[in-house]
Order: structure tokens, then C-alpha cells, then sequence
């Protein structure tokens, strides 16, 4: 166990607040002699800043430290169905430069990641930031993503990209760590870090043309042994009994309440609805048969929710995608469900609410995916020990010192 290396104390820091070189001994125990050789690393790289104190005055250098997110940056995507969003974070996940463009998934894996090489070196340029500020990309996908590997395992709606070895791929342009999850576990990386970051248990439920989750246990983010541990869209509901669903199953929850099944029942009432944005359109007009139909997806979504209410006992459910757009309808359906069927134990204390990031939380789950890769702290010892060898203990095994060879950003 590391209790003081560079990487540990960054660690402390990274919580944002300004701390002296006596309060960092008071929380390692380790003398304040061993507290500044292992800052100076972190110091020289500029991960680490002195503070300007206003009580300080007269030229006297500040005595307070913090961390500074903005030395260096991390690159993020958020690659949907029929849209892609990239975008430069700062090492706080904090958006720097971002991009939305309507792009086809189903284009393949070369002309999408190309896009995107492109995109982020046009974002550089607009920000004056050479490429070797970049010290690690994390990606979104919209299917089962192999996580140790970061490659799509038999994604439905992706045609060209099972297999293929995304961070390769994407190396080729920045050679730095490339972390790939599936989308919906991104976002509940984004929602979770920017709204609940108290939040141990918690489902994140997308609702859009599919309907997934991702699902933070534990504190820890479940991927299961495939990394589809969440995928509840094909979990069975009484309702869909007998309807064919294009997983080639039936009776799937996505047959009936994803947004295209809801907008198929609109259109059999005469109105015009292809999309799940055409389905919030008609609701926030006001439509009563509209309203009906998303009230009815939510009870389905409770049916199928109930299960995991009761099986992993989340404190929280935050339900996003387009969907969700149409606001306190679909929740109420949930709600009417799972708050009727749980036990009591299991609801006392579950809040059920819609996603306040919005659009931006898969690409903020995605730099945060990022940056707590780069930033381990076993890692950061590894790049302080390269700018100072011997300066403090090295405990690195040589598989983290490859990948920190890889994430090195150029020292000043
Ligand atoms: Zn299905």
C-alpha cells in the first residue's frame, strides 16, 4: 500500500481544495522533508500549483498547494447511433473544446475514428495545445464493449466493428492509453461524478431507441464478464408477451417501451412520430395520447426495474435519453411501478429522477474514464520516477511502466 508517493498525494489534491505541506504530512504521516521530494515531481509537471492567497501578501510565496486540472488534457467521445460527440477535457473533466455532428455508427470503425482524430487535432489548433498534452482518450460506444480490450463484442447496430481494435486504431494518431466502455456506462460515470458523487448505488437507465444501464455498485462501475452487465432492454415484460422484437427474441421491454415501438403505437392512433424526439414533441404539446403511451413505457421500464430494485438495492435510478426528454411522464410511470411492487425496505430511501447533465454525460463519463486511468496513482509514481530517478520508492511493476510510456507527457 502507497502512502505517500507523488501519485498518492495528487490523489489527496484532486478533491480541489488547496492544501500546506503540513496539512499533506498530517494526512500520509510521512515528515515534511519526504512530503516536498515527492511534490517536486508533481511540481515540475505542473500538476501541481502553488495558490495565490489573499491573505498573502508582499511578494511572500503562497504556502497553500492545489491541484492544477488544466496542465494537461484528455480527449473524449461519445460515439451514438446517429451522432458523435468529441470533445477536449481539462483533467477535472471540465469541457474545453466540444464538437456534435451527425455521424452514422454504421459508417464503420475507420471512417468514424478518423473523424474523430480529426476533429480533436482541429480542437487542438483552435486551443494553441500541442498533441503531447493529450494523456490518455476515453471513448463511447453504443454496444457491448470488451473493456480490458477496449474492442466491440458483437455490437447489433454496428456493422464492421466487431473485434476491430479500437485503441490500436486510434494510437496510431495519439499514442497515449485508449480506454473504451459502452455508452450508457459512460454516462452513469458522467451523471454520477457531476450530480451524486455520494451516490455508491445507483442505476442509470437510458431510454432511446434502445434501452440500457449502466450500473454503479459498490461505488464500483459492474461490466460483468462480457461487459454487458446493465443490457435490461431484452429482460422479458408481461405486456410484450408475443411481440417480436428485433433481437430476434419476444416479449423484450425495448418491443414495447423503447422509442421507436412507442412511436409505432402513436402512429397506429393517426399521428406522426418516427423518432423519440417526435414522441417528446407531441407530449410537451400536450398530446393526451401521447402522454398515455409514455406513461405506459414507464410502467413497463417499473416492471422490469422492480427486479433490479430488489436485486442490487440502488439508492438512486436517474433515467436519461431521448425518452426522458418528455419529462416527468415517463417517471411517473416508473415510479407508479416500482414504488407499487418493491418492498418498502428497498424503496424507503430509493430517489427515481430524471438525468440533469443531459446530452454531455457520456462525454464527461468518458473523460473521467480517462483521466482516472492516467492519474492512478501507481501510474503517476512511475512518471515521477522517470523525471527523478531514485528521488523517491519506486514500487512499479513493469506492465504500468509500459503504459505510463506510453500516457508520458513531454515534462517541461
Ligand atoms: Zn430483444
Amino acid at each position: 500500500m502507497d502512502n505517500g508517493g507523488p501519485g498518492e498525494l495528487l490523489r489527496i489534491l484532486r478533491d480541489g481544495r488547496p492544501r500546506t505541506r503540513a496539512d499533506l504530512a498530517g494526512i500520509t504521516g510521512l515528515g515534511r522533508a519526504a512530503i516536498s521530494s515527492r511534490l517536486e515531481p508533481l511540481l515540475k509537471l505542473g500538476l501541481v500549483v502553488p495558490v495565490s492567497d489573499a491573505a498573502s501578501t508582499g511578494g511572500r510565496p503562497s504556502a497553500r498547494l492545489a491541484f492544477n486540472p488544466g496542465a494537461r488534457l484528455v480527449a473524449a467521445a461519445d460515439v451514438g447511433a446517429t451522432h458523435a460527440t468529441v470533445a477536449l477535457t481539462d483533467l477535472s473533466g471540465r469541457i474545453v473544446r466540444e464538437t456534435t455532428e451527425r455521424l452514422e455508427i454504421s459508417c464503420g470503425p475507420e471512417a468514424v475514428l478518423d473523424w474523430l482524430a480529426m476533429t480533436l487535432q482541429g480542437h487542438l489548433e483552435t486551443k494553441k495545445r500541442p498533441a503531447t498534452d493529450i494523456i490518455a482518450v476515453g471513448i463511447g460506444l453504443p454496444g457491448p464493449v470488451e473493456h480490458s480490450t477496449g474492442k466491440p463484442t458483437s455490437p447489433p447496430i454496428m456493422p464492421g466493428w466487431d473485434g476491430f481494435d479500437v485503441p490500436a486504431y486510434v494510437q496510431q494518431t495519439f499514442d497515449v492509453p485508449v480506454l473504451v466502455d459502452n455508452d450508457v456506462n459512460l454516462m452513469a460515470l458522467g451523471e454520477r461524478a457531476t450530480r451524486w458523487p455520494n451516490e455508491d448505488n445507483m442505476i442509470f437507465l437510458k431510454v432511446a431507441t434502445g434501452i440500457g444501464s449502466g450500473v454503479v455498485s459498490g461505488g464500483i462501475l459492474q461490466r460483468g464478464a462480457a461487459g454487458v452487465a446493465g443490457d435490461v432492454g431484452h429482460i422479458a415484460v408481461s405486456r410484450a408477451a408475443g411481440i417480436q422484437c428485433r433481437c430476434g427474441k419476444t416479449a423484450c421491454l425495448e418491443a414495447i417501451a423503447g422509442a421507436p415501438a412507442v412511436a409505432a403505437q402513436l402512429r397506429e392512433n393517426g399521428l406522426e412520430a418516427t423518432t423519440g424526439n417526435d414522441v417528446v414533441s407531441l407530449v410537451r404539446s400536450g398530446d393526451l395520447a401521447a402522454i398515455q403511451a409514455v406513461r405506459q413505457a414507464g410502467r413497463d421500464i417499473g416492471e422490469m426495474l422492480n427486479m433490479c430494485v430488489s436485486f442490487i438495492n440502488p439508492s438512486l435510478i436517474v433515467v436519461g435519453g431521448s425518452l426522458a426528454q418528455s419529462g416527468e411522464h415517463l417517471i411517473a410511470g416508473i415510479r407508479e411501478t416500482v414504488y407499487a411492487r418493491s418492498t418498502p425496505l428497498a424503496t424507503q430511501h430509493l430517489n427515481i429522477t430524471q438525468s440533469a447533465t443531459g446530452p454531455e454525460a457520456g462525454v464527461v463519463g468518458a473523460s473521467i474514464l480517462a483521466v482516472e486511468y492516467a492519474l492512478a496513482p501507481q501510474r503517476v509514481n512511475d512518471f515521477a520516477t522517470r523525471l527523478h530517478p531514485g528521488g523517491h520508492q519506486n514500487t512499479g511493476d513493469l506492465q504500468n511502466v509500459e503504459l505510463i510510456a506510453q500516457s508520458s507527457p513531454t515534462a517541461p
